[in-house]
């Protein structure tokens, strides 16, 4: 077993933030030579998540209105109450969806569909930067 490493870096406006990484995962399969094994996708924070969607305006706007009615960002929460914090949804939001993703590798490249892709989800109240840490297990 070989692990080849990659990493992604994104400026991100928070709030619910959807980019498409599908391209930034791929390069880093490309540059591993991967023919076939699995890529693993790891956001970095307890405030993003990493899933797979069909990426369009539309997708994006019904799983944030999702989120919204799921985990509200006005709720009455512990975190934000003990840590005099704001962003309690944002953590909750991340957890739901998880940080990380394994697609397999197939010929070289993801075995993705074609209408779906890979995204970074930033749920937290601010702006931030953020890490991706892709890994190509071959
Ligand atoms: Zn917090």
């Amino acid at each position: 077993m070989t692990v080849h490493g990659g990493m992604l870096r994104l400026q991100t406006p928070g709030d619910g933030a959807t980019i498409d990484i599908t391209d930034g995962v791929a390069q880093v399969v490309r540059t591993a030579g991967a023919e076939r094994g699995m890529v693993t996708v790891f956001a970095v924070g307890s405030t993003a998540a990493v899933t797979t969607m069909e990426y369009e305006r539309g997708g994006v706007a019904d799983l944030r209105a999702l989120l919204e009615r799921l985990v509200p960002a006005q709720g009455d929460y512990e975190h934000n109450r003990l840590n005099h914090d704001t962003n309690s949804h944002a953590h909750q939001r991340a957890s739901i969806l998880g940080s990380s993703e394994v697609v397999p590798v197939e010929g070289g490249r993801l075995a993705l569909g074609t209408w779906q892709q890979l995204v970074l989800i930033d749920f937290d109240d601010r702006p931030r930067e953020r890490t991706v840490v892709v890994q190509v297990v071959t």
